[in-house]
């Protein structure tokens, strides 16, 4: 849309358009592109501006003291303003404001926000200042209003020549698509369709959407296993890591490393002898290279595929983008790898072609559709990893678009989607794969499924093994919430809506009249039990909620309450009350249960009729009908008969949503192990940097039921005593006295920070005292312009990352996600700040159902755990074997406890002194020689 338009920002008070004031407009006229026109106004609010918004936008209660008042400005906004089109970057805000003074109120609204939605499916944030770096506009001065606002107007113009530049086709789609629906940006795509000349040949869309996806993959042969295996040579693997090996010839400055060199060794036995083995490597052995060398040789010299599966991503795309790339040029044999991923990361064609057909019922829906269609039109893989979704909205509608819950009849779709299809691609290429790379989750989930995502293997690599038994947990966890149930049901609709209208409709265009009147009859008993439910799902709710409110719970006020469902808690009336509102809804899910396994087997025997989405109606019916036998199953469970292996819990929010929601998981996942790995795979190498605690196995072999499995320690190649210097203040306070802890944590970050010039990572085991902290240093730190990065600000993890280290002088606090993982080699990262030793939360249900299976939960669960946790952490100070730096643990516990000595004794071998915290300063400067 061109022509005259008008850009607006505000800057308020706080977020609430009732009762907070404006403190700012800034304003733009734009004409064709072009800022023709500006209007800036400080505005005085009546009151002092809050010390946040100050922090946010510069803006001090100085500076609107004496200016003039909204009601003085108003005339003038609304003269400029006059009745043309308005802009904003999420203008909804800022109409709301200003709605308050009549303005705005007829004008057209366009939101910046909702266009890059759209427009911009790959942005890796939908904030202003992301999306300005992202189309290349200089934003100097974020946060003030004037500058806010000549950027989302240039930001306008390039998503207007985005849209400018789609095909015809699917500008037109996205026209026809939004009718009706209200959407904010439909007119900006209707005026980007009126101005391109309609293609010659303008014959419908094709909307199976073959056209959409990548072609099919070269028809390329299964791997079939060698019926007699042979054995690999250990020492010709050895030679092509050793000094002079192949891998010496193509990575420069190769190292030879000793722990690598045994490692690798001890894999190719396993894999010649069968049998499992762990092996903790330290940081620094190239444990993957020891793996993948061996797994390599071993699944092309049989034909046989290897599994390998990781916890997290990041290591994924290391094997995948830096170590196979290596291996494919050192070794001089032809091997393919793959990865796989679950499949709910992979697009459903044949989905995303039935809600082409149907039309979008929502705005959401329609955003989220036009923004895949946009994608596709950049990326044809139909991977969930090369889109960015926001927010519940769009990831729930991903979610119903993409193959997971799909009962893939992948042949059949061969035929219908020419091959076209992601996840069949995906498929078809791990089948002819000699490593298939894997997450733990897509492994584990698969291994508990009927419907298989993973072709045969019997060899399988367990990378950073230490969170084996956390995914094993998730992997066969249940979670369910009201809304999730109330939104499965509503999917199911009527006679005229959802998945029901659909049957119905397609029945109707094609079968036999008696036939549909069959269908007509279970669709009916199945709206009428839906209908019939709503009320007992909110009374169910109500009743686990009543069963949590009870007064003798701990932290009833806290934000997120989880409240283990104990034998006490089973014998309280509440809990009686919960099984009765149950009693009645069972009732309601049995008849529904039935009526949809009636209504699939009825669609099933169909075939022969030829209804049109015939396969995806039948796919849909039957995972709905799968729902909900499970969901009947679980909440049965849950509240009548527990499983005594499980472990259930009731989570309440108390933030504006007051969601509740149920949780099982298994208490012992050593029978799950047993079961899929350890009695299933031939040969299983399960490795990380960190599984001893107290020096041995004995713990991680007893929590994942492998007392039979074999182990190696092969240590680490750096040389802690020489480059790290563990500094223990002897004075800071015990953390349970909570203020002078608190205050003492902070100097010491600050004064690290100062004489170090930024430079420290500092983990902490609590978002509330990370975020107390940040508030309190980061005024202090700024005056040395030290800036600190924290996630409080809601920043993801990756974004704090790439700010710490882009950043001169900067310090990075983060929780949880930040004891593993991060990977800082060099300058960039000196110091360490281990703030509390790593407990784990006492009342974590799962935590404390598995210490109650312990006589001594404290010494044989609490502190092994905690011991893992602790060593991960140390290690993301030294990454290369030059790094050199301090650790430091503000944590008294280490010293004064017994068990303090188990955590120092399981670190590597480094310089230790104790001291005063006054004294941590100038120790990191002399072991730093800093001057
Ligand atoms: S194979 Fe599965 S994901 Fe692919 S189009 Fe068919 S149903 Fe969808």
């Amino acid at each position: 849309m061109r022509g005259e338009l008008i850009a607006i920002d505000l800057e308020t008070t706080g977020l609430d358009s009732a009762n907070d004031r404006i403190i700012e407009i800034g304003a733009v006229r734009m004409q064709d592109g072009k800022i023709i026109d500006e209007f800036e106004q400080l505005i005085d609010p009546g009151f002092p501006v809050p010390p946040a918004v100050t922090h946010i936008t510069g803006i001090t209660t100085d500076q609107v003291a004496g200016q003039p008042s909204i009601e003085q400005v108003l005339p003038a906004l609304k003269k400029f303003v006059g009745d043309a089109p308005v802009i904003g970057h999420s203008i909804n805000f800022d109409a709301a404001f200003l709605a308050r003074y009549n303005v705005l109120t007829a004008n057209m609204l366009i939101d910046t926000y909702d266009l890059a939605a759209v427009l911009l499916p790959r942005a890796p944030r939908y904030n202003l200042n992301s999306l300005t770096a992202e189309v290349g506009i200089d934003l100097e001065h974020a946060h003030r209003a004037l500058d806010d606002i000549r950027a989302t107007a240039l930001l306008y113009w390039k998503l207007w020549e985005r849209a400018l530049g789609l095909p015809y086709a699917t500008l037109q789609e996205i026209v026809n698509a939004a009718q009706g629906l209200g959407w904010q940006a439909e007119p900006v795509f209707r005026a980007a369709l009126e101005e391109k000349p309609i293609p010659q040949d303008n014959s419908p869309v094709d909307l199976s959407g073959k056209d959409l996806f990548g072609p099919p993959p070269k028809d390329e042969k299964p791997l079939r296993p060698n019926d007699d295996l042979d054995s690999l040579d250990t020492e010709s693997v050895i030679g092509l890591i050793d000094e002079n090996g192949a891998l010496s010839q193509v990575i420069p400055g190769y190292d030879k490393r000793p722990q690598q060199i045994t490692m690798a060794r001890a894999v190719t036995e396993t894999f010649n002898q069968g049998g499992h083995i762990m092996i903790e490597a330290g940081t620094g052995t190239g444990k993957s290279i020891a793996y993948l060398v061996p797994a390599i040789l071993w699944a092309t010299a049989n034909n046989q595929r290897v599994v390998i599966s990781t916890n997290t991503i990041n290591l994924q795309e290391q094997l995948i983008n830096k170590d196979l790339p290596v291996l494919h040029q050192a070794l001089d044999i032809p091997f393919k790898a793959t990865v796989l991923k679950g499949r709910s990361n992979y697009l459903c064609p044949r989905r995303l072609a039935a809600i082409r057909r149907r039309r979008p019922t929502s705005i959401d829906e329609l955003r989220t559709l036009a923004k895949i269609l946009v994608w596709l039109l950049e990326s044809p893989t139909g991977d969930r990893g090369e889109i960015s979704l926001r927010g519940p909205i769009e990831n729930i509608t991903w979610q119903r678009l993409s193959a997971e819950d799909e009962g893939c009849q992948l042949d059949r779709c061969r035929s219908v989607m020419s091959g076209t299809c992601p996840f069949y691609k995906a498929r078809k290429a791990a089948e002819s794969a000699h490593l298939i790379i894997v997450n733990h989750a897509l492994l584990l989930s698969d291994a508990a499924s009927d419907n298989r995502v993973l072709p045969e293997y019997t060899c399988l690599v367990l990378d950073e093994g230490h969170h084996l038994e956390d995914a094993v947990t998730s992997s066969f966890s249940f979670r369910l919430d009201e809304a999730t149930l109330r939104r499965r049901l509503a999917d199911l609709g009527g006679s005229k809506s959802g998945l029901l209208g659909e049957v119905l409709r397609s029945a109707e265009s094609a079968a036999p009249e008696k036939e549909v009147k069959r269908l007509k009859k279970g669709v009916s008993a199945i709206s009428d039990a839906t209908k019939l439910m709503e009320h007992h799902i909110g009374s169910l709710f109500t009743a686990f909620q009543n069963v949590v409110d009870n007064p003798d719970q701990p932290n009833a006020t806290d934000y997120n309450t989880q409240t283990r469902v104990t034998q006490a808690i089973r014998d309280r009336d509440a809990f009686a009350h919960l099984q009765e509102r149950w009693n009645n809804l069972k009732e309601f899910f049995d008849v529904l249960s039935q009526a949809m396994q009636y209504l699939t087997e009825a669609l099933a025997r169909m075939e022969q009729y030829d209804l049109p989405d015939y396969s995806d109606l039948v796919n849909s019916t039957a995972t709905a009908a799968r729902y909900l036998k499970e969901t009947n199953s679980q909440l049965n469970s849950f509240i009548i008969e527990p499983d005594p292996n499980m472990i259930y819990w009731i989570n309440t929010s108390r933030d504006r949503f007051n969601a509740t929601s149920i949780h099982a998981a298994p208490l012992h996942i050593g029978p799950v192990a047993e079961n899929y790995l350890w009695n299933n795979k031939e040969t299983i190498i399960l490795t990380s940097a960190t599984l001893q605690t107290r020096g041995n196995f004995n713990y991680i072999r007893e929590r994942l039921s492998a007392d039979h499995v074999a182990t190696l320690e092969v240590g680490s190649p750096f040389n802690y005593r020489e480059s790290t210097l563990l500094y223990i203040p002897t004075d800071i306070p015990e953390p349970n006295d909570r203020n002078r802890y608190q205050h003492a944590v902070e100097r010491g970050i600050i004064e690290l920070a100062a004489t170090l010039g930024g430079r420290v990572l500092a983990l902490f085991t609590s978002y509330a005292q990370l975020r107390q902290t940040a508030q309190a240093i980061t005024p202090r730190l700024a005056l040395g312009n030290i800036a600190v990065y924290d996630q409080s600000d809601g920043s993801s993890r990756q974004a704090l990352l790439d700010g710490f280290v882009s950043t001169e002088k900067a310090v990075l606090l983060g929780t949880r996600s930040f004891w593993e993982g991060v990977d800082i080699p060099g300058e960039n990262l000196s110091a360490l700040v281990i703030v509390r030793l790593p407990f784990a939360v006492p009342s974590d249900p799962v935590f404390a159902a598995r210490s109650d299976t312990y006589p001594n939960s404290f010494n044989d669960y609490a502190i092994p755990d905690a011991i893992l946790r602790f060593r991960q952490g140390f290690g993301r100070l030294i990454r290369s074997s030059t790094d050199r730096g301090v650790v430091t643990v503000f944590d008294r516990r280490v010293i004064s406890k017994g068990y303090g000595a188990h955590f120092l004794e399981a670190l590597p071998d480094c310089h230790v002194e104790n001291g005063p915290l006054d004294g941590l300063s100038a120790a990191a400067r002399n072991w730093l020689n800093l001057t």
